[in-house]
């Protein structure tokens, strides 16, 4: 899978995304991950991509020019007709487990990053396909919004986690959360793990498990357990635990 990310800080969203699985995963193949930098496609001779905005009002808008140029060298240079484009902006639709599934099935994503006060809204209407946010609350940038949506995205591309399965049973898998996780030593600080993952038995471990992720679900998310995928069982174990 392919990431093309238009940004004033090109070394900001490379270096972040260079480390830890996601690095593996560039230097494996599995992965690439380019920086466009919109200020090399500024015509201005000090290289300014930003200008004030009509009407008045705070702060600096960065101009349609240069990131409509950033996006067509790229577009032309990879030789693809239709990309999509994802302007992450707070006025975007919420990122979501989902959402990261179906950005998962593209080849190539670019993202846009906005900085001040966001991109003349003609740049958007000519390229952006998408608007994601990643949250209720405003950012300096985009940055680490587009990093946080590659993060998610790249960890359901085959090959980038050690082992695949273990994107499979994760939080908002079936619209529950994870289940506790617990690993060496058996006992810490007084605390036992949980006896049942002790057992070796694995029809036991799996419906404890289940349990767990309910109860979970219960205590943090409630909201998710109207569209969770459960069995007759395990909505009568839920009721249950409703009415304790
Ligand atoms: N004036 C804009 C508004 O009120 O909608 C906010 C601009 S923000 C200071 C600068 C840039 O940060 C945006 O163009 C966007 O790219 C990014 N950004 C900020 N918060 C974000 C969020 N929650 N999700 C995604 N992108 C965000």
């Amino acid at each position: 899978m392919n990431f093309y990310i238009l940004t004033l800080f090109p070394d900001m969203v490379m270096q972040g995304l260079h480390t830890s699985m996601i690095g593996r995963a560039v230097d494996r193949g599995y992965l690439s991950i380019e920086a466009v930098d919109i200020r090399n496609y500024s015509e201005d001779k000090h290289f300014r991509v930003d200008d004030y905005p009509y009407g008045g009002g705070a702060g600096m808008v960065m101009q349609a020019a240069p990131v409509c140029r950033a996006y067509h060298a790229l577009k032309d240079r990879i030789g693809k007709e239709h990309l999509r484009v994802i302007y992450m902006t707070p006025q975007g639709r919420t990122l979501s487990q989902k959402i990261v599934q179906e950005l998962a099935k593209e080849e190539d994503l670019v993202f846009l990053c906005g900085h001040y006060e966001g991109i003349d809204e003609r740049a958007l209407e000519m390229i952006a396909t998408d608007f994601l946010s990643i949250g209720d609350y405003v950012l300096t940038g985009g940055e680490l919004p587009a990093m946080v949506t590659i993060d998610a995205v790249s960890r359901l591309v085959p090959g980038v986690l050690n082992n695949d399965a273990s994107a499979e049973f994760e939080s908002f898998h079936d619209n529950l959360l994870e289940y506790p996780q617990y690993t060496r030593p058996e006992e810490y600080m007084g605390k036992r793990v949980p006896e049942i993952l002790l057992s070796g038995h694995h029809a036991n471990i799996e419906k404890w498990r289940r349990q767990q992720a309910i109860l979970r679900t219960l205590k943090y998310r409630p909201d998710l357990l109207k569209e969770a995928n459960l069995t007759e069982k395990e909505r009568e174990f839920l009721e249950k635990a409703k009415g304790k």
